[in-house]
């Protein structure tokens, strides 16, 4: 396995104090796509519950209702019709200008990689060790959570303020000197938003040498965008990274594709270790999607009216929903019971929500925001059970 790890990278991990078997582990996790995915909570939970055998309703994972985008499907199905070339033409340096253009960032602050998760770890492994930790907010995206106990890494929960924004100045104080500080936004699973000047407050006085990663998943779902990314903080070369995926609004989390954007140093520390690229057919719908303005206006507009219809029929049944979300999902409070237990009563039902991931907020469970007919299908399932 150690054939896996560059020398530079072997010595930089046991000067940071990773012990020979951690870096071995850490040499596991880049193996492969199947170890890297291990780690996303969403993948294993769609998977695990076999949702399309059952004939479920899939509104456990945060995917979108629909698949990519048409441009993107053309491009995608004409990059494959090459594909026995490695790069029929350009295809991933493509995807790099895209994004350079639409997120106004230089092409060489940006790297693609089959989906963020591995984004995530390669960020936890270059800036976390055994003793610079990981702070989180609670509850969160749980895959670094998975990544930083795979490698030893302490882990700083920090609850959410009680209007769900990350409470950075607590997280400072959780851990003065960590490695990473983890801010998703929009969070999931609650789908709120921490303000971009409490983020630049963390920013400006976290530790020298550590990192904040701002985990915009979700952020193409918010009507703000792209006012309210944190792009301007690479631009200004901060030490910040920001992690995006083509797994939601573009409908694409099975075809693997998503990007880092960090000043170079900061990129370069993170893109070290060995690691694919995407696939050319994805990395060819993925760059004609991006530009399909239009069509990301009307998936984003079709979300609101979904999640909003979602809300309102919670909120009468006197439920409390969580937020307010400005993604595609909302947490709801089923109060008397778990929500692992309402997982298997929905799923009973014919429907697949989330549950018994988020230990802090036992009763608390998400759904994701599917179609209209998803959405109705809910409702049929909970008149049933709310009773
Ligand atoms: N970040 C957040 C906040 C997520 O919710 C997810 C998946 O659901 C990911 C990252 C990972 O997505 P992917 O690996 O599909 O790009």
């Amino acid at each position: 396995m150690t054939h896996m790890i560059r020398e530079e990278v072997k010595d930089d991990l046991l000067s940071r104090g990773y012990s020979r078997r951690q870096m071995l582990r850490t040499a596991m996790m880049f193996s492969g796509a199947a170890a890297a995915l291990s780690f996303n909570p969403e993948i294993a939970f769609a998977a695990d519950e076999d949702a399309a055998g059952a004939g479920l309703v899939r509104i456990g994972s945060n995917e979108c209702w629909t698949g990519p985008m048409a441009p993107g499907l053309a491009a995608g199905n004409a990059a494959f019709a090459n594909a026995n070339r490695y790069s029929p033409n350009g295809e991933i340096e493509k995807l790099i200008k895209a994004i350079s253009t639409i997120e106004n960032v230089p092409a060489d602050h940006i790297a693609a990689y089959p989906g963020s998760g591995g984004i995530l770890a390669r960020t936890l492994v270059a800036y976390c060790s055994p003793t610079k930790g990981l702070v989180q907010a609670d509850p969160t995206y749980d895959n670094p959570t998975r990544v930083a106990k795979f490698l030893k890494t302490p882990i700083s929960n920090v609850p959410l303020t009680s209007d769900y924004r990350h409470d950075v100045k607590a997280m400072l104080a959780a851990n003065p000197n960590a490695g990473v500080y983890y801010v998703v936004n929009p969070n999931n699973p609650t789908g709120t938003m921490t303000p971009m000047a409490e983020i630049e407050w963390l920013v400006d006085n976290k530790p020298a040498g550590a990192v904040v990663l701002i985990d915009e998943a979700y952020i193409h779902w918010t009507k703000e965008y792209p006012n309210n990314t944190a792009t301007h903080l690479v631009r200004q070369g901060k030490e910040v990274i920001i992690a995006r995926t083509f797994s939601k609004i573009f409908g694409m989390a099975g075809a693997r594709v998503g990007y880092l954007m960090a000043q170079p140093d900061v990129l370069k520390r993170v893109t070290i270790y060995e690691g694919d690229a995407p696939s050319i057919p994805t990395a060819a719908c993925a760059t004609a999607s991006l530009t399909a303005t239009a069509l990301i206006d009307a998936r984003r507009n079709e979300l609101i009216q979904n999640r909003a219809m979602t809300v309102d029929y919670l909120t009468k049944r006197g439920l409390k929903v969580i937020g307010p979300s400005f993604a595609n999902m909302i947490m709801v409070d089923w109060k008397t019971k778990t929500a692992k237990e309402m997982g298997e009563i929905y799923k009973s039902r014919g429907v697949q929500i989330a549950g018994n991931r988020w230990p802090s907020w036992p009763t608390v469970g998400r759904i994701s925001i599917g179609s209209k007919a998803d959405m109705e299908a809910f409702f049929n399932a909970s008149s049933k059970i709310l009773t």
